[in-house]
């Protein structure tokens, strides 16, 4: 059977995490959070103390540094040069500097190298901001989630709060824009809708429904 490679690009907090997960494991696929990389190596910057300005201190870091998603039971942890860094990647920190990070081109370059590595034989779901337009544009199916940036900002409180951090809705709101902003308007890989991708709105959706859509989508591309 064809092995289908997915791409789910889109701005933060508009769902693709969760839902690709389970689209991966509706299918059987690899689920890759390729945030969860930039996210790694900048945690790396961050604790080598590099100004994020320092773009070439970044990029000779970008050649010496391993990046690897380990499969575990129903999700993936993540470790950076060996040691496993899954909840280090989370925190309000890293969230603020990984824009930085991931506009320097080696950067770019290292990260596109691996998840292509990953996907090459397919029956996989990436996840990210460029995986439609440059690390597979010829993936077999290509969502552009979306949603309007309250609702994205109330779902990122409410996971926040799960685990038990307080944060303001109207500040994690201005956070998201910010971070998009510097997504979408950087010059290399910008976070942009591929030609051929399919808008996913999920401000009224819920996860199953939105599940649900693309595990359609792709049992179509597999007929
Ligand atoms: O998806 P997540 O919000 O964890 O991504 C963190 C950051 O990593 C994004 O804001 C973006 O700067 C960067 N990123 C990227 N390209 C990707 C995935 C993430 O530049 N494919």
């Amino acid at each position: 059977m064809k092995q289908l490679i997915i791409a789910i690009d889109g701005p933060a907090a508009s769902g693709k995490s969760t839902t690709a997960k389970l689209v991966a494991g509706r299918l059987q696929y690899l689920h890759v959070d390729t945030g969860a990389m930039y996210r790694a190596m900048t945690l790396k910057v961050i604790e080598r103390g590099i100004d994020l300005k320092d773009v070439k201190a970044i990029a000779t870091l970008a050649r010496s540094t391993k990046i690897r998603l380990v499969p575990r039971e129903g999700s993936f942890g993540v470790e950076l040069d060996g040691t496993d860094v899954t909840e280090r990647i989370r925190t309000p920190k890293v969230t603020s500097a990984v824009s930085a990070v991931s506009m320097i081109a080696e950067v770019r370059q290292r990260m596109v190298q691996e998840q292509r590595a990953m996907g090459k034989n397919g029956a996989i779901v990436l996840e990210g901001r460029d995986i439609g337009t440059v690390v597979f544009p010829d993936a077999d199916l290509k969502i552009f989630m979306v949603a309007n940036q309250r609702e994205r900002a109330a779902r990122r409180s409410k996971e926040m709060a799960a685990k038990g951090i307080a944060a303001e809705i109207d500040q994690l709101e201005k956070e998201i824009v910010e971070r998009d902003t510097k997504d979408a308007t950087r010059s290399i890989s910008p976070l942009t809708k591929a030609q051929n991708a399919i808008v996913l709105d999920t401000t009224d959706l819920t996860i199953e429904e939105q599940v649900e859509f693309i595990v359609k989508k792709a049992k179509e591309k597999l007929k």
